[in-house]
Parts: structure tokens; sequence; C-alpha cells
């Protein structure tokens, strides 16, 4: 079931950090498209392949990280992919490579040069008294055992797309949600970015899954507190942290639109809020992007 509220959020996205669609002619009557040329920090770039004839044997390849393309339709020319620009990749230069095999059987490649920026993202600095900021030993041990568990999940590429059409917004009634990428300065040490987008919310607010997918994760963390997280297939996950109650189970299926829990403040937070990430590729991207995706 699909939720009209959320399907009808309309996103107002300053579009500054996309410029110069890419669309370059190669060999055999393939065309190799991109959104952008020139991107930013925590972007995520829609990826096109269009041939005359139905495409297959085509792999995809992003600085050295394999990326999914899928067509929509079993005998469609158009091979689609999404590419996730992590908040932390190093501004300069990368490659998106096409590479597929002709009808003689003869490798073929396609590349597109895009320049990555530096992401404008908002600095806070804090002082704080020391206690609230050094978690003890067996805590630190504990953040970094489910850091290193988070990264495992995120590595994973099911080979299957579970997500159909847009991306929704997990809360009723919003239309964007902020700190992507913020950088934290406590107490004059850099903290990570803030990889998520976060929507204030009064305790209790259902939350809903942005797509349909496989719960891969919903415990307790140290830091995210209630955290539920859904693999949507072809590398792609959307995480919802701090909640107040979960309702999804690892292995089970949801739907778009469907309820997976309740705002909450768990974990290291000062008040209520969904905190909602996505992940691409275990690239870090603003989660507000999906929302905007052609289907
Ligand atoms: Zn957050």
């Amino acid at each position: 079931m699909r939720i009209a509220g959320l399907a009808a959020g309309v996103l107002v996205l300053a579009p500054g950090h996309l410029q110069g669609q890419v669309l370059k002619t190669c060999e055999g009557g393939v065309t190799v498209k991109l959104n952008a040329g020139v991107t930013a920090q925590g972007s995520l770039l829609i990826a096109e392949v269009v041939g005359t004839k139905p495409l297959s044997g085509f792999a995809g390849d992003w600085d050295g990280r394999a990326i999914p393309l899928w067509s929509e339709g079993e005998k469609s020319g158009i091979l689609h992919g999404l590419i996730g620009v992590d908040l932390e990749k190093a501004p300069g230069g990368y490659t998106w490579k096409v590479s597929w095999k002709n009808p003689a059987g003869e490798e073929k490649s396609c590349s597109a040069l895009v320049t990555v920026r530096a992401g404008k993202f908002p600095i806070e600095r804090l002082t704080v008294e020391k206690q609230f900021v050094q978690p003890d030993p067996e805590q630190v041990k504990r953040a970094e055992e489910e850091q290193k568990r988070m990264r495992a999940i995120f590595q994973t590429v099911t080979p299957e797309r579970y997500w159909d059409g847009k991306f929704l917004l997990p809360l009723k009634g919003v239309t964007t949600g902020g700190n992507f990428g913020r950088r934290r300065i406590l107490n004059g040490e850099a903290r990570s970015p803030h990889a998520g987008v976060d929507f204030p919310a009064l305790a209790g607010t259902p939350v809903f899954a942005t797509q349909a997918g496989k719960v891969v994760l919903a415990e307790e963390l140290f830091y995210s507190g209630n955290t539920v997280v859904i693999d949507h297939g072809y590398g792609i996950y959307t995480l919802y942290a701090h909640l107040s109650a979960m309702e999804a189970e690892p292995g089970q299926m949801v739907k778009a639109g469907e309820e997976i829990g309740k705002v909450g403040a768990t974990g290291r937070v000062t008040g209520p809020h969904l905190h909602w990430g996505l992940t691409v590729e275990s690239a870090r991207v603003n989660a507000l992007q999906i929302v905007q995706r052609e289907p």
C-alpha cells in the first residue's frame, strides 16, 4: 500500500551541485548518459546506457567499484544505474566506465569523466563537558563493533531489485530534512560527518519504509539507538535511527510506505527526530536525492 501523502511530497533542493549532463556516443550505437558531469560529495548520479538493441552483458564501474545496471523492461534498450558519491570522497576527477562484449565477442568499453567537488556542508562548533563526548572504553568497543557490522551490511550487494518506482519520504507530511553532511567539531576535535538527513518530529510519529525491500537489521545500537536498515537490492540501503519503537524484524519483506516504527530519541541524541540514511554501494549519499530520482 502506498501512502498518498508521502508520494505527493514535493522536494525543492538547490540544484547548484549538478552541472552539465553527460551524453557520450560510443561504438556499436551505444550511448552512455549521466545526469551530471560535475557533482559534489554526498550526491547521487543517475546513469543510463542506451542502445539500439536490447542490452545484455554490460558492466558498470565507478572508480574501481562495480555498479549494477538493470533494465526496466525485458526488451528495453536502456540500462539504468545509480552511482553514489560518498560524502567524504576526495574532490577530483573520477571515471564512470561501461564495458560489454560486441556480437563478435570483443571487449568494448566507454568512459565518462566526472568531477567531484567538495560538498558545501554546515560546520557546527560545540563545547561540551568531557563526559558527554567521551564514551567509556566499553562503549567505544561496542560502537566500533557495530560500525564494523554496518559496513559489512552496506558492502553486501544483493543481485536483485526489490524496489519499484520512486522512493518516498519516511514521514508523512514532510517535504524536506536537514543536517546532511554536517561537520561537527566538539571541543575543537572533528567528528565523523553526519551521514543522514534529520527530520524533527514528535516522539511516536509513524515512520514508513521509503521503498520496498528486505529488513536486514532491527536493533538497538550505541549511537543510533533503535535502528532499522532495509536492503532495497543492488547495493542500495536505507537506515532509520533513534526510533522509540521498531515494527520490523530482520528477514521481513516490507512494501513502500509500510510502517516500520515510530520516531523517538534513542541512542546519542538531544531530542526526538528521525535520522534517515541512504547508502549506495557503500557510499553515503544525501537520501533526499533518491526521492527526486525519475523512475
Ligand atoms: Zn542524524
